[in-house]
């Protein structure tokens, strides 16, 4: 018997009956960003399975589908929004913010490893999304530009785990933006919605548990 490789339309289709993806614009970006574009050489049988695959032997993975929609639907994306990823691996998921967020908006995405960087770059130039998202080298755990104070983005999402809710990301949170990371340590952790409210207050709430790799911190801040 031969199993059935399968394709973008029936992953999606899945999520959907599971009640994960939950929102046409999710499901539009889905579509019109296919992970076969973002993984590594060798990989693209596996595009469409639900599991995280290894970005050559750089340590780091693409994320799962399921994860990605979630985040997606958590972060609530409308057009023209500013976005800060910290963690861009494979490029996957700031392009599918990147196709909601459209023309109008922009995604900052920063890696910290090289080899990535070039990876993703090429990744999101062949979608065609290089004029929305600016990739960084560096570490974000800062914030983008690091340390800076100003209140700049309306979402800012985490795709490395962190014990503690990392300071400079949520300063440049704008008023009423939604911060979403793993929190917790490794091996397993909690995704989680932070929502910074009009006085600049933080109010935090579990999603559901995840598993990502460690956000690297060069220093602690
Ligand atoms: N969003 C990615 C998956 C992220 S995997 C995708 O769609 O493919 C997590 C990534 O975070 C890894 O590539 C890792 O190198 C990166 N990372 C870890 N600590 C970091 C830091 N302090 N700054 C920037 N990137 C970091």
């Amino acid at each position: 018997m031969t199993r059935e490789i399968p394709t973008n339309a029936s992953l999606l289709s899945r999520l959907e009956r599971e009640g994960v993806l939950r929102t046409g614009a999710v499901r539009e970006a889905m579509l019109s960003t296919p992970r076969e574009l973002f993984v590594w050489d060798g990989y693209r049988d596996e595009a469409y399975v639900d599991w995280p695959l290894p970005l050559g032997r750089t340590g780091q993975t693409i994320s799962a589908p399921h994860m990605v929609v979630m985040m997606l639907e958590e972060l609530d994306l409308r057009a023209e929004m500013k976005v800060l990823e910290i963690g861009c691996g494979s490029g996957w998921n700031a392009a599918c913010i990147a196709s909601i967020v459209g023309a109008r908006g922009s995604v900052v995405s920063v890696e910290l490893i090289e080899e990535l960087v070039e990876f993703a770059t090429r990744n999101i130039r062949r979608a065609g999304l290089e004029k929305i998202v600016e990739i960084h080298h560096g570490d974000g755990s800062k914030g983008w530009p690091p340390f800076e104070a100003e209140e700049i983005y309306d979402r800012v999402v985490l795709t490395a785990a962190t014990s503690r809710i990392p300071d400079f990301p949520v300063r440049q949170l704008r008023r009423e933006g939604v911060l979403l990371l793993p929190l917790g340590d490794s091996p397993a952790q909690i995704l989680t919605r932070v929502v910074k409210d009009r006085a600049g207050y933080l109010s935090t709430r579990p999603v559901c548990p995840c598993v990502f790799v460690p956000l690297v911190r060069s220093e602690e801040a």
